[in-house]
C-alpha cells in the first residue's frame, strides 16, 4: 500500500513508517518540520515538506505518489498551551485536518488513519476506559480530536470514506535499535524528563501531586510503547477496504504506573539515582487514566510487544545513551 504519512517526521509518525516499510509497504511522509525532525526520515522514503493545510500542494503530492491511504499525526499537543492559545490548535488540528480531507476527497482517496487521544474522554466516570465511554473533553486538545472524530464520522456516511481513529494513551519509548526516538522541543512527557534528571541535564524531577487517590498519592497512566501504537495503524487496513467503515480503537496496555513507579522504574534500569521534589498537582490532570483496549486486541488482532514499562524505559534509554542532545535536524 502507499502511504502519505502526514507528520511522519514527529514522534509517533516517524515510527509509524519505520513499520511501514518493515511491513512491506511504501510510505510517503509529509511534514512542515515546525515540530518534526528530518533527521527521523529515512534518505530512502519520499519527503514533503510541506503544510497539511495546503490543500492544492497535498492534491499535487496524493496524485504524483498515487496515495491509497493517509495516516495523519501532525498535530499540536501540548495540552497547557491548548487553553491559553485555542485558536492556535482549532486552527492546526480541525481546520488543517478538514483541508486534507478535502484535498483527499478531491483526489478520490477515501482511507485514513487518525491519531486520537484518551484526551477526548475527559475525566472518567469508570476505568478502564472503553471505547463507548462518554467523550467530554476537558481541554481545546483533546476538543479539537473530538471533533476531528465527529467529522469523520459524517464524512464516511456522507462520502464513503473508510477511518480508524486510534485513542492513545502515553506513547512512549523509542525504535529498538535507538536509531529514532523522541525529541520534543520543549519537552514535557515524564519519561524523558526522568531520564533527563537521572543523567543531570535537568537539575530533578517535579512529581506534580502526591496526594491523589491513588495508591501511592501519584498518578497513574498507561504508557504504551510506539512500536505498539504503530503496528497497529498497519493492522487496520484491511478494514478499511470497505466503504463508509468508521473504527475506533484505544490503544494502551491497561497496567497503569504511578509516577512514582516511573521514577524507580528509570533508576532500575539506567543504574542512576533521579532527583525528586514533590510539587503541586498540575491542572488538568486526572487522577489515573487508563485503557481497556480488548477491542484492538481481538478485532485487529493487535499483540502487545512491551507490556512491562521497565522494557519501554529501556528503550528510551538506549535511544537517549545514542543521542543525548536529540535530533540534530
Ligand atoms: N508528570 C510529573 N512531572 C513532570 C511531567 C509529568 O509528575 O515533570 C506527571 C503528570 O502529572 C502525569 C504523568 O506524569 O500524571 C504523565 O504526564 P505526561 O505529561 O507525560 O503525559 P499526560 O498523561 O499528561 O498526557
Amino acid at each position: 500500500m502507499k502511504v502519505l504519512v502526514v507528520g511522519g517526521a514527529g514522534y509517533i509518525g516517524s515510527h509509524c513508517v519505520r513499520q511501514l516499510q518493515a511491513a512491506g509497504h511504501q510510505p510517503v511522509v509529509l511534514d512542515n518540520l515546525v515540530f518534526g525532525h528530518r533527521q527521523a526520515v529515512a534518505e530512502d522514503v519520499p519527503f514533503y515538506d510541506c503544510d497539511l493545510g495546503d490543500s492544492s500542494a497535498v492534491g499535487q503530492i496524493l496524485e504524483k505518489e498515487s496515495i491509497e491511504l493517509v495516516m495523519h499525526f501532525a498535530a499540536f499537543a501540548y495540552v497547557g498551551e491548548s487553553v491559553t492559545d485555542p485558536r492556535k490548535y482549532y486552527n492546526n488540528n480541525f481546520v488543517a485536518t478538514l483541508r486534507l480531507l478535502e484535498a483527499m476527497l478531491d483526489h478520490g482517496v477515501h482511507k485514513f488513519v487518525f491519531s486520537s487521544t484518551c484526551a477526548t474522554y475527559g475525566e472518567p466516570a469508570t476505568l478502564p476506559l472503553t471505547e463507548t465511554m462518554s467523550q467530554a473533553p476537558i481541554n481545546p486538545y483533546g476538543q479539537t480530536k473530538l471533533d476531528v472524530e465527529n467529522c469523520l464520522k459524517t464524512f464516511a456516511q456522507a462520502y464513503g470514506m473508510s477511518f480508524a481513529a486510534f485513542r492513545y494513551f502515553n506513547a512512549s519509548g523509542a525504535a529498538e535499535d535507538g536509531t529514532i526516538g523522541e525529541d520534543h522541543k520543549p519537552e514535557t512527557h515524564l519519561i524523558p524528563l526522568v531520564i533527563d534528571a537521572a543523567t543531570g541535564r535537568r537539575e530533578n524531577i517535579k512529581i506534580f501531586g502526591t496526594d491523589y487517590p491513588t495508591p501511592d498519592g501519584t498518578c497513574l497512566r498507561d504508557y504504551v510503547h510506539v512500536d505498539d501504537l504503530s503496528r497497529a495503524h498497519i493492522a487496520v487496513f484491511e478494514k478499511l477496504e470497505e466503504p463508509g467503515a468508521a473504527y475506533f480503537y484505544n490503544l494502551g496496555t491497561g497496567r497503569p504506573s504511578s509516577v512514582r513507579e516511573i521514577i524507580h522504574a528509570v533508576e532500575a534500569v539506567t543504574g542512576l539515582s533521579v532527583p525528586v521534589i514533590e510539587a503541586d498537582r498540575r491542572p488538568g490532570d486526572p487522577p489515573a487514566l487508563y485503557a481497556d483496549s480488548s477491542k484492538a486486541c481481538s478485532e485487529l488482532g493487535w499483540e502487545i510487544q512491551y507490556m512491562d514499562v521497565q522494557d519501554i524505559i529501556a528503550t528510551a534509554w538506549n535511544w537517549h545513551k545514542k543521542h543525548p542532545e536529540g535530533y540534530l535536524s
